[in-house]
């Protein structure tokens, strides 16, 4: 399989790459991205031949059908990390809440978020072709709070890749903070940015597409990668448990293969619900994706009316802060997918240089015959916790937006799998508000109280956290990134 660039090509940049080399360098042509040039089709054979395949197993077969270039031995051993989750046999549960909803738990890896289920395994690949090739690579990350911690955590004392981490110092969770600056291997940089996330993934990006700053990485003979989502080595393990999670629905008798359900998936730089696309795409009986946001609901916008409008907005801190996110990277895949490269390219520059964008009434069409949306905002959310939990369910903030796009966006009495992005550890001063009524507790504090509320303890990697030392402590101005990953170098 060939990936191709989403704004087409500017003729310095090959016309198109494989699969290794579109996750070594992901910024294509025109600041553009890598999307594969091809879907293979799963087909109703795969999926009854998969009914009994374990999550590995499935893994396999699809990055199989992907044809990717990567040596099966790193593949299998990139795949083993799933055996770190809570249940090897089972690494995302999916547990029945309501009649018809179904909750797929992406959290019970090593950091108890979703950015696990793609960055463990990616980070083996990365560092295998990094070896094989005898090159060392720089991963630059801009995190909201989870993309960090799992990052760091699967190029901890990995050879020949190093890492910088930046986050918006007081935009993220207690727990996500020092999931971060606990992390004391030589070969990771964590950095605090005085801003927000869009601040801190602008800063990634123009570091990414400047020429000087690659230049001065050759001259120390680095190169220069991204762990973020625009990166397709994350996004391709992220359609795995799309079909698993319809799989698991037929395992549990809840469907008959064939039968469509409705993906209803918590979403900020889109590229949990790109995973999705791609699933449907490839054959999975979907009948919509519902994207849920919170009020920075540019996506809702978008999929409602076929605008999508930076001007006069600023990003608004929410109880769901890995959403907090206006500039959603992977949407762009979808635009190419659906209305080509130049029009692609069309979009995207006018968005950056005018600040938004409308497609015309054909496209939004298409759009709407995908996706549907919703965005749910904090009071809402905090009272889906609370209904939730009465009916014997815990879960966290992000999780609980999906909740409102369920009630409104179906139109059909279909099955639906909800995304679980967050174990309740990960945000509990908002969790233990929503089902305790109580103001402004630390994270520590709160996570006693749920247990307590919940009758469950706090998982040991969590409570841990508290009495780590801190090894990174760094917070600086926008201004300074540049120099300082260039000193930590
Ligand atoms: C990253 C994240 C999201 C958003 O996922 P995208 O793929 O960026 O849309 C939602 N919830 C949590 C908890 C996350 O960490």
């Amino acid at each position: 399989m060939k990936f191709i660039e989403t704004r087409g090509n500017d003729g310095k940049h090959a016309t198109q790459v494989s699969f290794s080399e579109a996750i070594l360098s992901p910024i294509a042509s025109f600041g553009g991205l890598y999307s594969p040039e091809g879907l293979p089709q799963l087909g109703a054979d795969f999926l009854s031949a998969h009914l009994a395949a374990d999550y590995k197993g499935l893994a396999r077969d699809i990055l199989a059908a992907f044809d990717v270039d990567i040596d099966q031995a790193v593949i299998d051993e990139a795949l083993a990390l799933y055996d770190r989750f809570d249940d090897p046999a089972n690494p995302v549960p999916v547990v029945k809440v309501k009649e018809d909803l179904y909750v797929s738990e992406l959290w019970h890896g090593p950091t108890r978020a979703f950015k696990d289920m793609a960055l463990q395994p990616f980070g083996t690949v990365l560092s295998s072709l990094a070896q094989q090739r005898g090159e060392e690579y720089l991963i630059l990350t801009a995190t909201s709070g989870d993309t960090g911690p799992a990052a760091l955590e699967t190029f901890k004392d990995r050879a020949n890749v190093r890492v910088a981490c930046m986050y918006p110092d007081g935009g993220t969770s207690d727990v996500q903070r020092l999931q971060m600056v606990t992390e004391d291997a030589a070969n990771l940089k964590v950095i605090g940015i005085k801003g927000d996330f869009d601040d801190a993934q602008s800063a990634l990006k123009r570091l990414l597409g400047s020429d000087t700053f690659r230049e001065k990485l050759r001259e120390k003979q680095i190169f220069l990668s991204a762990a973020n989502s625009v990166n397709f080595g994350r996004i391709i393990f992220q359609t795995i448990y799309h079909v698993h999670s319809y799989l698991e629905l037929a395992r549990q008798g809840a469907i008959t293969l064939g039968e469509k359900v409705y993906l209803d998936v918590p979403s900020g730089n889109f590229g949990n619900a790109l995973g999705g696309y791609y699933a449907m795409k490839m054959g999975l009986p979907v009948e919509k994706i519902l994207i849920a946001s919170n009020r920075n609901n540019v996506l809702t916008q978008l999929i409602n009316t076929g605008r999508y409008d930076l001007r006069a907005r600023n990003v608004v801190a929410t109880t769901s802060p890995a959403m907090d996110i206006l500039k959603s990277s992977n949407i762009e895949r979808v635009l190419f997918d659906l209305f080509g490269p130049a029009r692609t390219r069309e979009l995207m520059e006018q968005l950056d240089s005018e600040q938004h964008y409308e497609l015309s009434a054909g496209e939004l069409a298409q759009l709407q015959g995908i996706f549907a949306a919703d965005f749910c905002d904090d009071e809402q959310g905090k009272a889906y916790i609370k209904e939730a939990f009465a009916g014997g369910y815990l879960m966290d903030p992000h999780t609980a937006t999906c909740f409102k796009a369920y009630e409104n966006c179906r139109s059909a009495p279909l099955k639906t799998i909800v995304y679980s992005t967050a174990e309740w550890t990960k945000f509990s001063p908002v969790i233990a508000n929503a089902l305790t009524g109580e103001q402004g507790a630390s994270d520590i504090d709160a996570l006693k109280s749920i247990a307590a509320e919940a009758k469950i303890a706090i998982p040991a990697i969590i409570a841990e956290l508290f009495d780590k030392p801190i090894a990174q402590s760094e917070v600086i101005d926008k201004a300074d990134i540049e120099q300082t990953i260039l000193d930590f170098l």
